[in-house]
């Protein structure tokens, strides 16, 4: 697909959403995770924001989180997010602080409401905000290291410019994803990176073997590499496609496989498959579904290899003959 083409295709999927301009957080809840090697309890906060600067212009092909935003958010508004998020905090050691889009873009995320939640969170092992690289700058970055305890995610995504242009329509180029982490890394700010697994127009193949060299890629400047498997959200290009028969959610054999194969990287690589087990989220035959998703969710907090060992299904069959034909069916199709 041509890049305009891809823009205007996600434009016009997005148009038909009915976006409701609700107040409040999006939501809060504790979850297991990962700190310093230790199993932890994290506190996630999703603000309800104006949402992704990109998403306004076209955004990528997968993101559904414009469905979940309200274009006329208040700094007020958001500061009694903060305050409502305050309450409902426990003193867990991890926190973890999400928009849908970039908390350090001061045009979503007011610079006075930033500040609030590094004040109110500061007593927090780790703080974990999310953002495009294009607004980590260096006074962010001066910033933040005054904290102490904040992790930048950043949603690398792909290590493809290809992929990242043509398939996710991302906006950004990997260099840019290079300059903004080693930004951070130079102010002792330490990096999680997200990598997505299965953008659309690639094969379960061509998804497996770039998601393994983007994690290595990002291994270089990050703590934590997150593993994303594909979930299909509602308004997107990704799930116009599905609707057609031309998408499949990866198999989550392809998470155990990457996981696998970048165990050895000096890098944490976690996976925490969104939806998995459902049609919309990564999934096997539905009979092993639950027993690999627990291997997988226990492999990430682990770190233990064991936890991926001696899985078997007869569907791993089927799914070791798509990696071996489905690229010869893709480039006969291609070349039709
Ligand atoms: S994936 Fe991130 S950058 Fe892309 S549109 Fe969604 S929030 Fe914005
Ligand atoms: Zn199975």
């Amino acid at each position: 697909m041509e890049l305009s083409e891809l823009q205007r295709k996600i434009r016009e999927i997005r148009r038909n959403a009915k976006r409701e301009e609700k107040k409040g957080l999006i939501g809060a809840w504790r979850e297991r995770d990962r700190l310093n090697g230790e199993i932890v309890d994290a506190f996630v906060v999703i603000l309800r924001t104006r949402g992704c600067r990109w998403a306004y212009h076209s955004g990528c092909s997968m993101c559904g989180y414009f469905n979940d935003t309200n274009p006329k958010m208040s700094e007020e508004e958001l500061l009694n997010q903060v305050r409502e998020a305050k309450e409902k905090y426990r003193g867990e050691r991890l926190v973890k602080i999400f928009t849908s889009g970039s908390f350090l873009d001061d045009w979503e995320v007011p610079p006075k409401v930033q500040e609030s939640i590094y004040e109110e969170f500061q007593d927090a092992e780790r703080l974990i905000v999310e953002s495009r690289p294009e607004y980590v700058t260096k006074k962010k970055a001066e910033m933040l290291q005054k904290y102490g305890n904040i992790m930048v995610a950043l949603g690398l995504e792909s290590a493809n410019d290809e992929t990242l242009l043509y398939r996710i329509n991302k906006g950004f180029r990997v260099e840019d994803y290079k300059m903004a982490a080693e930004l951070l890394n130079e102010h002792g700010i330490k990096v999680k990176t997200y990598v997505l697994l299965k953008p659309p127009f690639m094969t379960e193949r061509m998804a497996i073997e770039e998601a393994i060299s983007s994690i290595e890629f990002a291994s270089r400047y990050s703590e934590v590499v997150s593993l994303n498997p594909m979930n299909i959200q509602n308004y997107t290009l990704v799930e116009y496609l599905w609707r057609r028969g031309e998408y499949r959610a990866p198999w989550l054999w392809s998470v155990v496989e990457v996981l696998r194969r970048t165990h050895e990287l000096p890098v944490e690589v976690v996976s925490y498959p969104t939806a998995g087990g459902t049609k919309r989220g990564a999934h096997n035959c539905g009979k092993c579904d639950e027993k690999v998703l627990k291997a997988i969710v226990n492999f990430s907090l682990t770190q233990d290899i064991k936890h991926l060992e001696n899985l078997h299904c007869p569907c791993m069959e089927r799914w070791r003959k798509i990696i071996d034909v489905e690229d010869y069916l893709w480039d006969y199709t291609a070349n039709l």
